[in-house]
């Protein structure tokens, strides 16, 4: 069975590996869901916690 958006209720969850995230200014591809119909997009909890992770890092970094 296939999940609903949760967002407009009419379309259903395709997963997706292209979801683009923009963590202070860094760009990530993530896994997730994206909607059929209103194309909004639900990345992985886990691949968020990911980015964010290599963000700080990246963070760090330049920092030093
Ligand atoms: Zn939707």
């Amino acid at each position: 069975m296939k999940r609903k958006c949760l967002i407009c209720d009419l379309g259903s969850l395709e997963e997706t590996e292209d979801i683009t995230l923009d963590i202070g200014g860094y760009v990530f591809i993530v896994k997730g869901h994206r909607c059929t119909n209103c194309k909004e997009e639900f990345p992985f909890e886990a691949e968020t916690k990911k980015v964010i992770d290599i963000s700080k890092k990246l963070y760090k970094k330049i920092e030093k």
